[in-house]
């Protein structure tokens, strides 16, 4: 009989520990909309309530940005890299006119590193078009010849009307920055909605608003080279206005002669940025934080705290080509599993 009593006391403390360890409920459902758009599968999921209309304005305006920037097909940008083929002077739209100008400030802060004027030179890589894919490095002498000839954006003059470049054939490609632009716009449009809980998801780069339920929105940092299944180097919840965004040269690349050419250039040699396997970035603008990810790819280890002083970003961390991580005291304080490593 005693030991009965025990025992039902025993269950007794083990259920209350259960119930006190439960979740928060779950006040409102989580509704998701999947959409593959700007070269990525895009999440968009909202916590609470979102009328379908909303959810199909936010799929249009991302598939009208991806239209807008392509570096292929014939929307905007695409047409007026056509121009730039010959002419020094081209009509900037103004659908694209306030994204140059950002991305030309975002060039400038980040020192070249970030620089959308690389565009032939990733064609000549390979990584604008699956049908350009390649499996061994361009010659040089076209190699060369790209980087002599290639106009900087930061040199570049926008009026804003107009775009000016230093020679041609120019050609500009944002694929390291559109896609924040974008997240920050549908995020936007999704604020103007009146909706103030939810969580973008564009291959692994993130915006959020507000909350999930009671609790933050907790998002997972990719490992640059997954080891024993472990596919996370760590994880941290991401508070209201946030945005994280990672370059990693696992995204596109060939292995030749066993080293791996990515799709991350130096813009100040043409070559893929080899001091560096993966840069996070965390900054209130989605834009700022896709461009400083790419850009502190570019920095390294060695020039990476300067270049983010530069760009306005507080919390960022770098796996550098030996597999090391460096990261601000910023970001190390806001992921502990970070101490360890
Ligand atoms: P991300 O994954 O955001 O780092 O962007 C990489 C993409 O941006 C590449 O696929 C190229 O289209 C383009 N790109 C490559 N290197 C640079 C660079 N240094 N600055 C700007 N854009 C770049
Ligand atoms: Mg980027």
């Amino acid at each position: 009989m005693k030991q009965t009593i025990i025992g039902l006391a025993l269950c007794a403390v083990l259920a209350w520990g259960v119930w006190q360890q439960r979740p928060e409920p779950v006040q409102n459902d989580v509704v998701h909309r999947e959409l593959f758009a700007l070269g990525t599968l895009i999440q968009i999921s909202v916590a609470g309530h979102i009328e379908p209309a909303v959810m199909n304005q936010a799929q249009a305006a991302l598939t009208d940005l991806e239209t807008r920037w392509s570096v292929l097909g014939d929307g905007d940008l695409a047409q007026l890299n056509k121009t730039l083929q010959t002419q020094t002077s081209a009509p900037l739209p103004s659908t694209l006119q306030a994204g140059f100008a950002a991305a030309r400030q975002l060039c400038l802060d980040s020192g070249g590193r970030f620089d959308p004027g690389v565009g032939d030179l990733v064609r000549l890589w390979g990584f604008d078009d699956e049908d350009h894919f390649r499996t061994t490095p361009p010659p040089v002498d076209q190699l060369n010849a790209a980087l002599q000839q290639r106009s900087s954006l930061c040199d570049s003059h926008i009026d804003p009307q107009t775009v000016v470049v230093d020679q041609v054939p120019a050609r500009f490609d944002f694929g390291a920055s559109a896609k924040g632009r974008a997240v920050d716009e549908v995020i936007a449009l999704l604020q103007a909605a009146g909706i103030h809980n939810a969580i973008i998801n564009a291959g692994g780069d993130i915006k959020v608003i507000g909350r999930r339920a009671q609790r933050a929105w907790r998002i997972g940092i990719r490992h640059p080279r997954p080891v024993d299944g472990r596919t996370m180097l760590a994880s941290l919840e991401v508070h209201d206005g946030e945005a994280i965004f990672t370059s990693g040269d696992y995204e596109r690349f060939f292995i030749d002669n066993g080293v791996r050419y990515h799709h991350i250039l130096d813009p100040r040699t043409g070559l893929p940025a080899m001091g560096s396997q993966s840069a996070t970035v965390l900054h209130s603008s989605a834009e700022r934080a896709d461009a400083a990810a790419t850009a502190l790819f570019v920095a390294g280890a060695q020039d990476a705290a300067s270049v983010m002083q530069q760009m306005g970003v507080d919390n960022w961390l770098l796996i550098d080509a030996n597999g090391r991580l460096h990261a601000s005291d910023a970001m190390r304080a806001r992921i502990p599993d970070l101490a360890s490593q």
